[in-house]
C-alpha cells in the first residue's frame, strides 16, 4: 500500500500508486480546466516581500507531463523559467566530478565499470595522485567537487574515501581551495554515513537509476546494488545519520520516463514527509556511450524535447531543489536547459580515473563519453555572455546552512541576499586568478551590471568592499 511516510521502499515508491498516477494522467491529459488549475497552483506568489512556491504533487506533475498540447507546453516552459528566476536568478553553480577509483563489484548493465567488463583498465588513485588531480582542478578554478567511486569494499573501503576527502580539503595550491566535497558512493550503512558526515561532506548523492523494481533487478543482476530496497532506502539512512543534503537522480533511458518521473517526485515527497526536508538536488543524466556500453541497446531513450519537458516540470514540481546537468549533455542542450530550471552544471569534466592531471583527455577509464568538452574558462565565458552568473559559491555549507536551515532560508526567499553577492564574489575570484583576458573583461562588466541591481544598500556596500579586497589579493569572503 502507498504510504509516503513509510520506511519501506516498496511503500513510499509504490508500484500501484505509480501505475494509478499514470492512468490518472492519461485520463486527464486533455482536461484543460484541471491543467489550468495545476499550472496556477505552481505559480510563484508574493507574500509580503517574499516569493513563495507550492510545488506540485507527483500526480499533478504527471498530468502536465502527459499533456501534449503545444500551448500548455509553452506555459510550462515560461513558468519553469519564471520560478528559476524567482529563486535562482541568473546564477548557475559550477562543479566538477573527481573519479577516485573504477574498481566495482556490481553488475550494472549500463555502466562500463561493471565487474564483468574485463577490457577496461582498473585504476585507483593513491593519495599523492589525488593531490595532483586536486591541484589540476584548483588551477582551473574549481571550488566544488563531486567524488565518484565504484563499490568495492576491498579496493575502495569507506576508510579510503574518508582519507581522500581529508586529502582534498587539505590542499591549498596558490589561491586555490576545494571548499565543498560532495560524495557519490554506493548505498551504505548509517554508521558509514555518520563517518562521511564527520568528514565534512557537502551533499550525499546517490542515483536511483530506475524506480521500477523489476527493471532495477534486471539492470543490476549481481553485487550488493542488486538489492532494490537497500538502495532505495539509502537516503533515509543517510538522513538518519545526520547528512542534511542529499541528491537524487534517475538515469533516463533505462525505464519509461513517465514512470521514473512519478517515482522521482514520490521519493522527494517521502523525504519531505519523513525528514521535513526534500532533496537538496536532483540530477537528470541520460544513458551515454562508454567502453562496452551501447546506449542504443536501451529502448527507453528520450529525445531532447522530452528531456526539456522533464527538466522544466521538475523545476515546477520541486522549486526549492537544485537541478544538475552534467557534461553528458551537449553545449547546445545545456544552453536550453539553463533557462528551464537547471541551477548547477559541471564544467571541464574528465570522467576517467586520474584524468585531470594529464595533458590530453584520457579515454581508457572513462565512465561515459563527455559531450560538452569545453574548458572551464570557456564554460564561464559562455555563461557570462548569455547573461548568467557563473557561481563557485559554497557558502551555505561552510556557514552551516544545510538541510532544514537551508530550506527555511530558501522558502522565505532570504537566500537571495546570500546567493547573489556570493556568486559575484566567487566569480570575481575566478576572474582574478584563472580567467583569460576576454573572460575577465566580460566578467567584470557583468559584475558591475549585477551590482547595480542590488537595492539592499548594506549588502551592496559590503559586496563592493569585498570585491575590492579580492582585487588586492585577499580571498574567501562570503555572505
Ligand atoms: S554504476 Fe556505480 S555501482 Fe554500477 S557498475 Fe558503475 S560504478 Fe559500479
Ligand atoms: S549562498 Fe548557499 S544556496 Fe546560494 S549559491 Fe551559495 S551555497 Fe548555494
Amino acid at each position: 500500500m502507498y504510504n509516503k511516510s513509510s520506511s519501506k521502499a516498496e511503500e513510499f515508491i509504490n508500484n500501484e500508486e505509480i501505475l494509478e498516477t499514470l492512468k490518472y494522467a492519461k485520463e486527464n491529459k486533455n482536461n484543460f480546466e484541471l491543467i489550468d488549475k495545476i499550472l496556477k497552483k505552481a505559480e510563484p506568489v508574493k507574500v509580503g516581500k517574499q516569493t513563495k512556491c507550492q510545488g506540485l504533487t507527483h500526480r499533478e506533475a504527471s498530468v502536465l507531463l502527459e499533456c501534449e498540447d503545444k500551448n500548455i507546453l509553452d506555459r510550462i516552459y515560461k513558468l519553469a523559467n519564471k520560478i528559476k528566476q524567482a529563486f535562482y536568478g541568473d546564477r548557475i553553480v559550477i562543479f566538477a566530478p573527481l573519479y577516485l577509483s573504477n574498481y566495482c563489484i556490481n553488475g550494472c548493465v549500463y555502466c562500463p565499470y561493471h565487474r564483468q567488463n574485463t577490457t577496461i583498465p582498473r585504476k585507483k588513485l593513491t593519495q599523492e595522485e589525488i593531490k595532483q588531480e586536486v591541484i589540476a582542478l584548483q588551477d582551473m578554478g574549481h571550488k566544488r567537487l563531486a567524488l565518484e567511486t565504484g563499490e568495492d569494499p576491498v579496493n575502495n573501503p569507506i576508510e579510503y574515501v574518508l582519507e581522500s576527502i581529508k586529502t582534498i580539503y587539505s590542499i591549498k595550491h596558490k589561491n586555490g581551495a576545494i571548499r565543498r566535497v560532495n560524495v557519490n558512493i554506493a548505498a551504505t550503512t548509517v554508521e558509514n554515513y555518520k563517518k562521511l558526515k564527520e568528514a565534512g561532506i557537502g551533499t550525499y548523492i546517490l542515483f536511483q537509476e530506475t524506480y521500477h523494481k523489476e527493471s532495477y533487478e534486471k539492470l543490476h543482476p549481481t553485487g550488493p546494488k542488486a538489492n532494490y530496497a537497500y538502495h532505495t532506502e539509502a537516503m533515509d539512512r543517510a538522513m538518519t545519520a545526520g547528512i542534511d543534503d542529499v541528491g537524487l537522480g534517475v538515469l533516463f533511458g533505462l525505464e519509461r520516463y513517465k514512470y521514473e518521473f512519478a517515482g522521482l517526485l514520490m521519493h522527494a515527497e517521502h523525504l519531505e514527509s519523513v525528514f521535513g526536508v526534500g532533496p537538496h538536488t536532483i540530477s537528470v543524466p541520460r544513458v551515454k556511450r562508454a567502453d562496452d556500453i551501447d546506449p542504443d541497446k536501451f529502448s527507453n531513450g528520450i529525445d531532447d524535447e522530452t528531456f526539456k519537458k522533464i527538466v522544466a516540470l521538475t523545476r515546477i514540481a520541486v522549486p526549492y531543489t537544485g537541478i544538475i546537468i552534467s557534461t553528458r549533455e551537449s553545449k547546445e542542450i545545456r544552453a536550453e536547459l539553463i533557462n528551464l530550471g537547471v541551477s548547477q552544471v559541471s564544467g571541464a569534466s574528465r570522467t576517467s580515473v586520474g584524468g585531470y592531471s594529464q595533458a590530453e583527455r584520457p579515454h581508457d577509464t572513462e565512465q561515459f563519453d563527455v559531450s560538452d568538452q569545453r574548458t572551464l574558462d570557456e564554460v564561464v565565458n559562455w555563461l557570462i555572455k548569455s547573461n548568467h552568473i557563473p557561481s563557485f559559491c559554497t557558502a551555505c555549507y561552510r556557514e552551516g546552512r544545510t538541510g532544514d536551515r537551508f530550506m527555511s532560508l530558501c522558502k522565505t526567499g532570504q537566500i537571495q541576499n546570500c546567493c547573489h553577492p556570493n556568486a559575484l564574489i566567487t566569480l570575481k575570484e575566478f576572474l582574478e586568478d584563472y580567467a583569460t583576458e576576454d573572460t575577465k573583461n566580460a566578467g567584470n562588466k557583468l559584475i558591475q551590471e549585477k551590482l547595480d541591481v542590488i537595492d539592499n544598500q548594506t549588502v551592496k556596500e559590503r559586496l563592493i568592499k569585498n570585491l575590492s579586497e579580492i582585487e588586492k589579493g585577499n580571498r574567501d569572503f562570503r555572505f
